[in-house]
């Protein structure tokens, strides 16, 4: 089979992301416990992944698989005529590596498990912190970020970003995150503040004073007027949006106010955990419907040819989420990946809306107690 073209989304950095991706954590069994990874199953999976034209890879460092992603890369960028710079690799930071100055160590880690030199998206996992014995670290992920910073400075990674934070926490991030002027984008921006009312005295504050930022950089590349009289201003006043965040988005789990917030701000919404709970093999017995073999699903995804997954993959992409499915089985991961042929009718879409029930598959309970717990 042919492998397939992924369109790419453009973040609001400039670098680009393939609009969909494999997963690659391995989950829980059937008893709720973590897999062991074996030897070469993920392994096998990116390779097969790449030849079906994946060209965008997600895991984290606590999937434990970063070096059979590795050893794939490696293997592909050896024997093929892939390079480095075709692939988007994601990786994330564990929470008991929250120290502002634990990041770039533990990056370097992960880089070392993925023998890559740098990585495309580094992801803060958890807002939630947590001690190596799994007590909780109360420590304010807004020091974390400070941390993911320097190791975007460092050349470590291209990109910054966020897994699992809500918006408040998403905003926390907003008002105080630095960047770099010739980075900015002079974008046009609704005077209404994110709850989409009259805007703050602060947030209207902000808006010209991040338009005067970018003015200033515009100016600053054209003909070199960046002065030191103006670095404490653009200091002062620039806003880094981070320009990925990933949540579990699927049928039953949709989001809409969060992907409408994040697409305001410029943010690109990763959605995990896509089928969500299509599967009877992973559904909860409270798990609402659909299943895959809903027969209104069947239907519209017959009369593309596809099947439901694809269905439920393809409606995530037409709103405007990156999706990252995750299979270890090389028939699943080339039928997900075929999703870019076909468009849904509205009414089509209506219908896969109508299963958004607000539930998630993993609500992560155990962390219900932390000070930033987000759901
Ligand atoms: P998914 O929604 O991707 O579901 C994966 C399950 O679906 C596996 O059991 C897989 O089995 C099965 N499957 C895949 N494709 C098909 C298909 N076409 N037909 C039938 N069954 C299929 O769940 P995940 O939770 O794994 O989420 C995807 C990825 O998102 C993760 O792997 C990880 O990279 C990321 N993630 C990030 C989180 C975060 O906190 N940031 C949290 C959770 C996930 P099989 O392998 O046998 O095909």
């Amino acid at each position: 089979k042919a492998s397939a073209v992924v369109p790419d989304v453009t973040l609001n950095d400039g670098h680009k992301m393939p609009a969909l991706g494999l997963g690659t954590w391995l989950g829980y069994n059937a008893q709720g416990v973590r897999e062991r990874p074996k030897a070469s199953e993920v392994q096998e999976a990116v390779t097969w992944a790449l030849d079906a034209g994946y060209r965008h890879i997600d895991t984290a460092y606590i999937y434990r698989v970063e070096d059979q992603v590795g050893r794939a890369l490696t293997d592909k960028f050896k024997n093929s005529n892939l390079t480095r710079q075709d692939i988007f690799v994601t990786t994330k930071l564990w929470n008991d590596f929250h120290g502002e100055d634990q990041v770039i160590p533990a990056l370097q880690e992960s880089l070392r498990n993925l023998n890559l030199d740098y990585v495309d998206l580094y992801l803060i996992h958890w807002p939630v912190g947590q001690y190596a014995n799994g007590t909780f670290d109360a420590r304010d992920f807004v020091d974390t970020w400070r941390g993911m910073e320097a190791a975007q400075r460092a050349g470590l990674t291209r990109s910054i970003g966020l897994s699992n934070f809500n918006r408040d926490q998403i905003d926390r991030i907003l008002a105080v995150a630095e960047i770099k002027p010739a980075a900015l984008q002079v974008e046009h921006k609704k005077w209404a503040s994110s709850a989409g009312q009259i805007p703050t005295f602060t947030e209207y504050a902000r808006e010209v004073a991040a338009f005067a930022v970018s003015f200033l950089s515009v100016r600053e590349s054209l003909g070199g007027l960046f002065t030191p009289s103006t670095l404490p201003l653009i200091r002062l006043t620039s806003i880094r949006y981070p320009i990925r965040s990933q949540e579990a988005i699927n049928l039953n789990l949709q989001q809409p106010d969060l992907v409408a917030y994040c697409k305001q701000k410029g943010i690109v919404v990763v959605g995990y955990t896509p089928f969500g709970s299509l599967f009877y093999s992973r559904a909860r017995e409270d798990a609402p419907p659909p299943r895959a073999d809903d027969p209104q699903l069947v239907a519209i995804a017959g009369k593309y040819g596809k099947t439901v997954p694809q269905l439920a993959l393809r409606y995530l992409v037409e709103i405007g989420v990156v999706p990252i499915p995750k299979s270890v089985a090389k028939e699943r991961i080339e039928q997900n990946i075929d999703v870019f042929d076909f468009q849904l009718t509205e009414e089509e879409r209506q219908v896969l809306k109508s299963f958004d029930r607000n539930y998630r598959v993993l609500p992560q309970l155990k962390w219900k107690d932390h000070p930033y717990y987000p759901f």
